[in-house]
């Protein structure tokens, strides 16, 4: 018996009042001290560049890449524009391009004004728009693992190739909720619960960023926090469509993870497109001025999302037109402008501030952030780096690295008889419309916006299919359905279910890969959460044999299936796995890898019955034995945090080394983990909290710490979790973080713990 004891390091960030003082204030105000108002309203300015347009082919040696050069004299030396994004030609580049593109640009604009572009990307899971960057699984993937140090790794390895194509700005991580599964964008959430999304935010900022803000260097990038806040819960589900939240919960679980990831040092946000509570979130003095920059006192860069300003004329209607728009988003606290719909922009900017509509302090105080960024990113020294340095670009380490993080989160929901770990002296049929799609392992913002590029700029070229066919000689491919891959987003074409079904007669095992097509926002709209009818009546034929059928889910969200989840024997979540996925599901069907991955959301069963697993106890009457009027029963179809393994893990012995405590005491939980089956395998150890009585209805449970271990069989391993009291705090309806005296029950696995808060404390302080 080996007893080892792993400490959740507390990290202890640098305090936000020294954000204050920048080490670049001088250089700052020297240089805003020289710049023209058509300089300052430049660098506010954001617009996308046809890298590959039909202008002047100054740069070009070879096809695809053709530089724009009037288009570039237009942004950078007429509006002087401050900072670029994306290529809306939506098209992978080399390195070599990358360079040759970003050079040009940073010389124009530093012989117009001195001052350097800034670039910035959606490198969300991995450098989306270069050619053979190395994917990692989308962020909810990332979120089933639970595992804070591969997440920073990753974040690491993505800064550091998106920084060898010259691009320091990465437009991620999002930290909003996933807590509405009709929402196309939960795949690019770490999942519902809070806690897990303000941990991870946190290492992902510091993986991007490096160990010092104020000095983000060659292989580092600046992170941007996104969608700031409340974008992950429109109330019908459709992307950039109102969300209706009360203050208590925007505060308590929308902010939060937004507070921890400024904690952690972020240089950057981005604002919601919606509308929350009836307000344009763009337009929301009190959103972005009052509770982002003064109350967390944040002096990074407050960024729009694409068009937004023009939707608080053009959609929401608060302004009369595109100036009046300007008008209200920058008096709001927006500093750039992402992709104002046209170059009119800094014209009617400079108007505004003319005629004093704008204040000059409020147009410095945006230019100020902007220039601290620059600054910070080191960009007036080296506007541009060699990117033939950077050898660890799309390396063996890198990939190794993508490639664990993908092995961890695929989640083992349902295994009944052991039908897995398959066996390779078994014949297999492999069937469903993901069974052989690169583009669907990898879901959108990959090589183009959509994902639809993904097949023509992949080198790896191992799908499900090709990775089970590497573990066994007896393998029969009929899709059965496949997606129309140039056609709209949700159809389906040649579906041949009974050549699927006269395949299954022969082979022992069907492994059905069934799931989604890939989309990016509002592409990914649904009408319907279940899981396609084509695909649904694939596995009931199949079913129809008799055949074990092992159900492999490759999806951006969980579609329900209740009504064939009873026809298949195993069910395998993989979510949008990245380049390596195929070959790490291949491992774990074939118990090559023990699976570790566990559930970052709750997968419902209906989809009229959503839930999260938090939810208020009157939303749920079975856990109220005999009390009829409690509220709905919601069935669900797998728990938050469900996540099966080959081995078995025992918890015994959960302690804590105060059972009494005030609000300022850091409270220590130890539990006692072993393995008690035949194998190795890794378990994330989460605890949860749950507050017995409160003054507003507590949240049924919470999640308050996770560590993610591995034994070996017969071994333990004693986890220790620290939790600040102040963390068991909740919001109160005037919006502050109160700790009440009473008894919370504290849970890891099946072992329980009372603990009893004997003093009450009060914070207005968003950091507590
Ligand atoms: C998305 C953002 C993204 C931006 C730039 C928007 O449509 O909402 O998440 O960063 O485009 O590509």
């Amino acid at each position: 018996l080996t007893i080892a004891v792993l400490v959740l390091s507390i990290s202890f960030f640098s305090c936000n009042k020294e954000n204050k003082t920048s080490p670049y204030e001088e250089k700052v105000e020297k240089l805003l001290g020289q710049m023209t108002v058509a300089e300052k309203v430049g660098q506010t300015a954001q617009f996308t560049l046809d890298v590959i347009g039909e202008g002047e082919n100054v740069y070009s040696s070879h096809f695809p890449f053709k530089l724009d050069e009037v288009m570039l004299k237009d942004v950078l030396v007429n509006r002087k524009t401050g900072s670029i994004l994306n290529t809306a030609s939506n098209t992978p580049l080399t390195l070599e391009e990358w360079h040759r593109v970003v050079s040009r640009i940073q010389e124009l604009a530093i012989e117009t004004t001195g001052i350097p572009v800034i670039y910035g990307i959606d490198a969300i899971h991995g450098t989306t728009y270069t050619q053979k960057a190395t994917f990692l699984p989308q962020q909810i993937g990332q979120g089933a693992t639970f595992n804070r140090e591969l997440v920073r790794k990753g974040a690491e390895n993505a800064a550091y190739e998106t920084r060898a194509s010259n691009l320091p700005w990465n437009f991620s991580p999002v930290l909003d909720l996933g807590r509405n599964a009709a929402w196309p964008r939960i795949w690019e959430t770490y999942g519902e619960d809070v806690f897990l999304i303000s941990e991870l935010g946190k290492e992902v900022v510091m993986g991007y960023q490096g160990d010092s803000r104020d000095t983000v260097g060659k292989h580092h990038v600046a992170a941007c926090l996104k969608h700031y806040m409340g974008y992950g819960t429109p109330v019908n589900g459709k992307d950039r469509t109102p969300a209706n939240i009360p203050l208590q919960e925007l505060i308590e679980k929308h902010y939060e993870p937004f507070v921890r990831a400024v904690e952690a040092g972020a240089l950057t946000v981005m604002v919601n497109s919606g509308i929350v509570n009836g307000e344009s979130v763009h337009a929301s003095y009190n959103l972005i001025t009052k509770m982002l920059k003064q109350d967390l006192d944040f002096d990074g860069v407050v960024v729009t999302d694409w068009q937004d300003i023009n939707n608080l004329y053009e959609r929401d209607r608060i302004a009369k037109n595109d100036k009046e728009a300007i008008k209200i988003a920058f008096n709001a606290g927006i500093d750039m402008a992402m992709v104002p719909y046209d170059v009119e922009y800094t014209d009617y900017l400079l108007e505004l501030v003319d005629e004093g509509q704008i204040s000059m302090s409020r147009l410095d105080d945006a230019v100020r952030r902007i220039l601290r960024l620059k600054f910070r990113l080191g960009l007036f020294e080296n506007p541009v780096f060699d990117y033939t340095a950077y050898d660890k670009f799309a390396s063996n380490e890198f990939k190794a690295d993508a490639r664990e993080t993908a092995e961890e989160s695929v989640t083992l929901l349902k295994n009944e008889e052991g039908l897995l770990p398959l066996s390779a002296n078994q014949r297999f049929l492999v069937t469903g419309p993901n069974a052989h799609s690169m583009r669907t392992l990898q879901g959108g913002w990959t090589l183009s916006w959509q994902g639809e590029k993904v097949e023509q700029f992949i080198d790896n070229k191992n799908t499900f299919l090709t990775s089970v066919k590497n573990h066994s000689q007896n393998v029969v491919y009929v899709p059965g359905v496949e997606y129309n891959m140039h056609g709209a987003y949700w159809e389906e074409k040649n579906i041949n279910i009974s050549e699927a079904v006269k395949a299954a007669q022969n082979v022992d095992v069907i492994l059905a890969f069934l799931g989604e097509n890939t989309y990016t926002e509002k592409p990914g709209d649904l009408n319907d959460l279940s899981l396609s009818q084509n695909q649904q009546n694939l596995i009931k034929a199949l079913s129809e044999t008799g055949k074990p059928i092992v159900m492999v889910l490759n999806e951006g969200r969980p579609r329900t299936f209740a009504d064939i989840e009873p026809m298949v024997d195993a069910v395998v979540q993989t979510y949008l796995p990245g380049t390596f996925g195929g070959e790490v599901t291949a491992d774990i069907l074939f118990g090559k890898t023990n699976p570790s991955g566990k559930l970052p959301y709750t997968y419902p069963k209906h989809p009229n019955s959503l839930m999260n697993y938090d939810y208020k106890p009157a939303e749920n009457r079975t856990e109220m034995e005999g009390a009829y009027n409690y509220g709905a029963v919601q069935d669900l179809q797998y728990g938050f945090g469900h996540g099966l393994s080959y081995t078995t893990f025992e918890y015994s012995n959960l302690k804590v080394d105060k059972s009494e405590f005030s609000p300022s005491d850091l409270l220590t939980f130890s539990v006692d983990v072993t393995n008690t089956g035949e194998r190795a395998g890794k378990e994330s150890v989460l605890l949860f909290a749950s507050d017995l009585y409160a003054s507003i209805t507590p949240d049924n449970r919470r999640l308050r710490g996770f560590e993610k271990i591995e034994l070996q069989p017969g071994e333990t391993k004693t986890v220790q979790m620290q939790v600040k009291a102040s963390d068991l705090a909740f919001v109160n309806m005037d919006g502050d973080w109160v700790l009440e005296e009473g008894s919370f029950k504290v849970q890891a696995g099946s072992e329980v713990v009372m603990i009893n808060a004997i003093k009450s404390g009060k914070w207005s302080n968003a950091f507590r």
